[in-house]
């Protein structure tokens, strides 16, 4: 169907950072699957460890044991705050789960009543991302991605993202007359809302008030997780524990695979309550180990500090020589946001003139172009990308 606005090249191989494209074409990969391939394309390790599960067994059912789903689970839990992990296939669902856990805890937990109109809400961020299935695009705070899907779906809020007075004062209204906000969901760093980092005070207010009143709060890390800001999750960058959070993307290296992560208070689900066919299959799970494992053998966080900083570096430098079309960078680790100005040329237009000088680039909005490439990157490789950029800025005139 024409659900998306295709470039019109087919990538064909890859190898590490590097794509080719049908005609033989090569690109320096900045986009990565939009923050999934985190050991780069058609890595060694990934191709090894997913050849021999294929020999093994691809997929069974979650009516059994899954041993590499309970070795990924411990994986996560052994490295986060959380407890217990739900397995399922996207970011997208791995929202949905959580938003169901939330209205859970209301009703169980906060004593939230299940009438329409009385039931649990959610607050969550205006210009966030959570997905497109219908709750998770209800989460998202965006108007455009709502239009023509009406009537969303009841019990969600939102306020603008990192600004504490707002935040404050939506919650106390939501819960002027007793208790109805069942959680908060937020992004510790918005990604496709234009590459905004999460405020540390804010969040911190935020855990405060939701552990006075019992409230969810839940991290969407669908795409800051799993090492991509530097840290292995987006929260530690906050120094705020959610008490749940979503992964998705960078989990699997280009294996689709999404989580739910919960702290044991918020483990509230039962036999029954929550399901997927393929979720947690052993061959998901065997891409997620390898992932991690990799990020760790390879000593990949402390890479993706030096890299994420001299990115941003180089993205400065560019900023500083090109004012009158450029406003500045941000971001964390390798995803960075370089901010054009209004009257510059569109992020996508600058998207698709760095094609033309073969970087593969996305927009995060009209104005931002993110960088999220391969955990893998290096200093040559990142130093090149930022030259052709400056290329395709300049061929912009
Ligand atoms: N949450 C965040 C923060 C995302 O960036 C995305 C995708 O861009 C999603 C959720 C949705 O993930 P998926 O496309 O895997 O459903």
């Amino acid at each position: 169907m024409d659900t998306y606005a295709r470039f019109p090249i087919a990538l064909q191989r890859g190898q590490g950072v590097w794509v080719w494209d049908t005609a033989g074409k090569r690109y320096l990969d900045c986009v990565a699957g939009i923050a999934v391939c985190t050991l780069g394309h058609s890595d060694r390790r990934l191709r090894r460890t997913l050849s021999r599960q294929l020999g093994q067994l691809q997929h069974v059912s979650n009516l059994y044991q899954i041993p590499e789903q309970e070795q990924l689970a411990a994986a996560i839990t052994g490295s986060s705050c959380a407890d217990r992990v739900f397995f399922c296939n996207s970011g997208a669902e791995a929202n949905e789960a959580a938003i169901k856990l939330a209205r859970k805890h209301g009703h169980q937990v906060r004593g939230i009543g299940t009438e329409p109109g009385q039931g649990p809400v959610i607050l969550t961020a205006q210009a966030s991302f959570h997905g497109r299935t219908l709750a998770a695009v209800t989460a998202t705070g965006q108007p455009k991605y709502h239009q023509g899907f009406e009537p969303m779906v009841e019990g969600f809020k939102y306020f603008p993202y990192n600004d504490t007075a707002a935040f404050e004062s939506l919650l106390e209204q939501c819960e002027a007359h007793g208790p109805r906000v069942a959680a908060v969901l937020l992004e510790p760093l918005q990604g496709e809302g234009g590459v905004h980092p999460g405020n540390r005070a804010f969040f911190e207010r935020v855990r405060q008030l939701c552990d006075a009143k019992q409230i969810l709060l839940i991290f969407d890390e669908v795409q800051i997780g799993v090492g991509r800001s530097g840290r292995l999750w987006g929260y530690e960058q906050l120094g705020v524990e959610p008490d749940a959070f979503t992964l998705a993307k960078g989990l699997g290296g280009g294996i689709p695979i999404g989580a739910l992560a919960v702290k044991a208070k918020a483990d509230l689900f039962v036999p029954g309550e929550h399901a997927s066919t393929f979720g947690g299959n052993p061959f998901a799970c065997r891409a997620g180990l390898t992932v991690l494992a990799e990020l760790e053998r390879r000593q990949l966080l402390p890479h993706v500090q030096a890299m994420g900083s001299l990115l941003q570096e180089l993205l400065a430098g560019l900023v500083s020589r090109h004012p009158g079309k450029l406003e500045g960078v941000r971001g964390w680790g390798l995803l960075q946001g370089l901010v054009l100005r209004s009257e510059a040329p569109s992020a996508p237009e600058l998207v698709k003139a760095a094609m033309a000088q073969g970087l593969l680039l996305v927009p995060a909005g009209p104005q931002v172009v993110r960088f999220v490439p391969p955990l893998v990157i290096n200093r040559r490789q990142l130093r090149r990308a930022v030259a052709l950029l400056e290329r395709a800025l300049l061929s912009l005139g």
